[in-house]
């Protein structure tokens, strides 16, 4: 059965979910989007993914359509529509259509779609085995250039470091910035875990502020860890007792080999193992409830 896409205020047959060829978000990338979590019925940190989506159109002043309280029943609506427990929920804002050239001041009518679909899960095998990753030669966008903290539809840049990666067989590209320092992966935050201590940049060297990344933090600390935002060079992930890549998809991911170079014992870390269990309780405890008739409501 083919999916229900919200398109504008309705809801619609995936087949007839189709927005203009001169969609601005389609000609030029000018848009804003988010990628969420369904677990068991509940929309995992909604309020803030959807800060992030309001805080990412307002960078580039694009004007959402709905109230964030209206954001989030179109959400809901979509996820009830089909009939969904858990998945992966998309909304996108675009400036929507225009002419031909690329002034926004042209585009009156910003487009809003959410997709809310099935997950395909990772392998299980990536978890117990870890993740090989590559550093790429092409850099973080720079800050004060298009600043990755922006989820912006412009998102050639993470897709030319994932190229890298394939190239090379690397699951995820690791992505320095101009100076050098890593900054993150094409679709994943970085951390590294050092003697009791779980370390990830901070978002201004060039990094989205991931959603699982902040969870990681607070669970950390929660664990009794130091957990804390620092400059990180290639030599400090070379010689972490662990690392790790965090993401809405991917959640936490034990990364064993980064450039070659086998991290700790080569094999996942107690440490990423226990704040990946810690993770995937949190998703079972938090959440907004999508079916009201939930028992614990
Ligand atoms: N960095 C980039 C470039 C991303 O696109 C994403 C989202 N997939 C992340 C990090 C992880 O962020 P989140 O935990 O909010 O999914």
């Amino acid at each position: 059965m083919g999916l229900l896409i919200y398109l504008n205020g309705r809801l619609v047959p995936e087949e007839e979910a189709k927005i203009s060829v001169f969609d601005h978000g389609l000609l030029y990338g000018d848009g804003v989007f988010e990628g969420i979590r369904l677990y068991s019925g509940r929309v995992f940190r909604l309020t803030q993914h959807l800060q992030r989506l309001y805080e990412s159109a307002a960078s580039i002043r694009l004007r959402v359509p709905l109230t964030p309280a209206q954001f989030e029943q179109a959400i809901l609506d979509t996820v009830r529509a089909n009939q969904l427990q858990d998945g992966y929920i998309r909304p996108v804002v675009t400036r929507g259509p225009g002419d031909l050239g690329l002034d926004p001041a042209k585009c009156g009518n910003p487009t809003v779609f959410i997709i809310a679909s099935r997950i395909q899960l990772y392998p299980e095998a990536w978890y117990e085995q870890g993740l090989k990753i590559q550093t790429v030669s092409t850099r973080k966008n720079a800050v004060d250039s298009l600043n990755p903290r922006l989820k912006s539809l412009n998102y050639l840049n993470n897709i030319l470091a994932k190229l890298e990666a394939n190239e090379a067989g690397a699951a995820e590209a690791l992505m320095l910035n101009h100076a050098g320092q890593v900054a993150e992966c094409s679709a994943d935050n970085i951390f590294i875990v050092r003697a009791r201590s779980v370390l990830t940049p901070p978002v201004w060297v060039g990094a989205l502020g991931g959603i699982t990344r902040q969870v990681v933090l607070e669970l950390a600390a929660r664990a009794g860890f130091t957990a804390a935002e620092t400059i990180l060079t290639q030599h400090d992930l070379y010689t972490a007792d662990e690392v790790f890549m965090t993401g809405t998809a991917a959640e936490i991911v034990p990364v064993v080999n980064v450039d070659g170079r086998p991290i700790g014992q080569g094999k996942p870390g107690p440490i990423t193992m226990q704040l990946r269990q810690a993770f995937r309780e949190l998703t079972t405890q938090e959440g907004t409830p999508v079916y009201t008739q939930q028992a614990d409501e």
